[in-house]
């Protein structure tokens, strides 16, 4: 049996054994789906200056900025379709081994996958919705709009309102509702499995944290050294999809 074959047995071991099963997951299951880390050094999004929360309030040449952005990416990364990871954690919680999946990305492909009740920390970029009025709907639409006509689109509720997609930006609170929830989940789980998150930010580097301090076995897939692998039951250094299918693999075969 290779390293990779018996990571892939551990993982499905414990979470067959789990009764209630969280999965955390951060950038690295999206760039195997093909959206760059806007994190990581010389990624696309260095071309791009990050425009903080209270600029985009302020500023109409910094809302313009901010939606050239989010309409380039929604242009180059839109149709990124969820991988074999996404598909192995919807398959799971449907069949009740993993509860509730927090992710601490935007991107939507969660519940493209088939997952329900995802806890969005970062919020989504598929939504729109009004600071002014609190109208939401469809980004996709409205980011097409702009790149048409290079405008920001006035809200198609209140027409004057600040239109900003549904993430939350540099110098924004995170939802407290969302935090609170993910805190829970934390709390009340047996198993947390981190997937292709460095665990470095806030609430990400709490989250495993609370789970472990309450019992929780802590697994980490995640490409590069984590702060909390020396505290994890299982840290696996390979591909979060291909392990997942394979741990899945072993889990539909008995
Ligand atoms: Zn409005």
């Amino acid at each position: 049996m290779s390293a990779s074959e018996a990571s892939a047995q551990r993982l499905a071991e414990l979470v067959a054994a789990c009764r209630h099963g969280v999965a955390f997951s951060g950038a690295g299951i999206s760039t195997e789906s093909g959206i760059p880390d806007f994190r990581s050094p010389g990624g696309v999004w260095t071309r791009f200056r990050n425009v903080l929360f209270d600029e985009f309030l302020a500023s109409a040449e910094a809302r313009h900025e901010y939606w050239r952005q989010k309409a380039e990416g929604m242009r180059e990364f839109g149709s990124a379709a969820p991988n074999e990871g996404h598909r192995a954690l919807a398959a799971w919680q449907r069949r009740g081994l993993i509860r509730r999946v927090i992710t601490q990305n935007i991107d939507g492909l969660h519940q493209a996958a088939g997952s329900d009740g995802v806890l969005e920390l970062h919020g989504t970029v598929l939504e729109v919705s009004c600071l002014d009025c609190g109208w939401r709907g469809d980004s996709k639409p409205l980011s097409a709009r702009f790149l048409e006509t290079g405008a920001v689109p006035p809200c198609p509720a209140c027409e004057a309102g600040r239109l900003k997609h549904a993430t939350i930006s540099f110098g924004q609170n995170l939802d407290p509702d969302v935090i609170d929830a993910a805190v829970e989940e934390a709390r009340r789980c047996d198993l947390f499995l981190v997937l292709g998150s460095s665990l470095v930010v806030e609430p990400a580097a709490s989250l495993p944290r609370i789970a472990r301090s309450r019992g929780a076995t802590l697994i980490i897939i995640n490409r590069d050294p984590t702060p909390l692998d020396r505290v994890a039951g299982l840290v696996i250094r390979e591909s979060i999809g291909a392990t997942l299918a394979a741990a899945e693999a072993l889990l539909t075969r008995s």
